[in-house]
């Protein structure tokens, strides 16, 4: 029950006349409800492969398959090869992304930014009103609903990113270090609510991290080098 498929990805990044190459050949299978830590050094290459996965960004050659209801279908969809305004509809349905600087709207409050993927999917703001006041809940914001940004701490920030997320149900959820900004425990409190909601949910997780730690308790662990992904034995981890 594969829900992101990436087959033989090349991605090069061109400058003029520099090139940087960060894979050539690089496969991925994400199953339904799994989840799988990339680790790797500075500069692998681990934020351009989520980019990719998550159709922020398109691979020079190969293939992603994204399995998800859009359009009113439930199928395989070629995400690299959708027109742009697609690609991004396909991506708001059907991932969720948590990076490690929130990217919550500065000027919105933290029920606003929530209900901003439901109604960018064309559903009511009242059903979209329901559904972040109640994920904000969930992840403990119940009681800062209106506060912007800037009027959160850091953790309270992160986890209305992840209800942010959440909150289109998508199958997977694409992490750019999301709790690398934080300290010991508040990372460990946003993280154990990414799990929860994998139990829950079934909502497969794709974390890249650098804390083996935190990795060690996903299903897999992948280490991104020269290009190539590598499942790190769990000793090694
Ligand atoms: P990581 O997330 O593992 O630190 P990145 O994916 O950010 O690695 O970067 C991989 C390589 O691609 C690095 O050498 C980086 O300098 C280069 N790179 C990343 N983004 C760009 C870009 N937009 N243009 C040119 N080179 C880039
Ligand atoms: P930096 O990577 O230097 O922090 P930005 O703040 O512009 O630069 O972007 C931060 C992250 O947000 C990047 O990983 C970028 O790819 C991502 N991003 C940019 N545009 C969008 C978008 N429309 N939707 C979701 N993520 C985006």
């Amino acid at each position: 029950d594969v829900i992101i498929r990436a087959s033989q990805l090349a991605k090069t990044y061109a400058e003029g006349k520099l090139k940087t190459p960060v894979f050539d050949g690089l496969d991925l299978a994400v199953s339904a409800g799994e989840t799988v830590a990339i680790v790797g050094a500075s500069g692998a290459g681990k934020s351009t492969l989520l980019h990719l996965l998550g159709g922020l960004d398109v691979p020079t050659t190969g293939d992603i398959w994204i399995d998800a209801e859009f359009k009113g279908v439930r199928a395989c969809w070629d995400i690299a090869s959708l027109p742009d305004a697609e690609r991004g509809r396909l991506r708001n349905r059907a991932l969720g992304f948590i990076y490690q600087f929130h990217h919550l709207l500065p000027e919105f409050t933290a029920l606003e930014n929530t209900m901003l993927p439901v109604m960018l999917a064309g559903i009511s703001a009242s059903e979209a009103r329901k559904r972040a006041t109640a994920l904000l809940e969930q992840v403990g914001l119940g009681a800062r609903l209106e506060h912007k940004p800037g009027e959160l701490s850091g953790g309270e920030r992160q986890r209305a990113a992840v209800a942010r997320a959440l909150v289109n149900t998508p199958s997977c959820i694409l992490g750019d270090e999301p709790t690398g900004n934080l300290d010991d425990r508040t990372a460990a409190t946003v993280f154990e609510l990414m799990l929860e909601l994998n139990r829950a949910k079934g909502t497969s997780l794709v974390l890249v991290t650098h804390d083996r730690r935190l990795a060690r308790r996903l299903d897999r662990v992948l280490e991104l080098t020269n290009g190539r992904l590598r499942e790190l034995p769990p000793d090694d981890v």
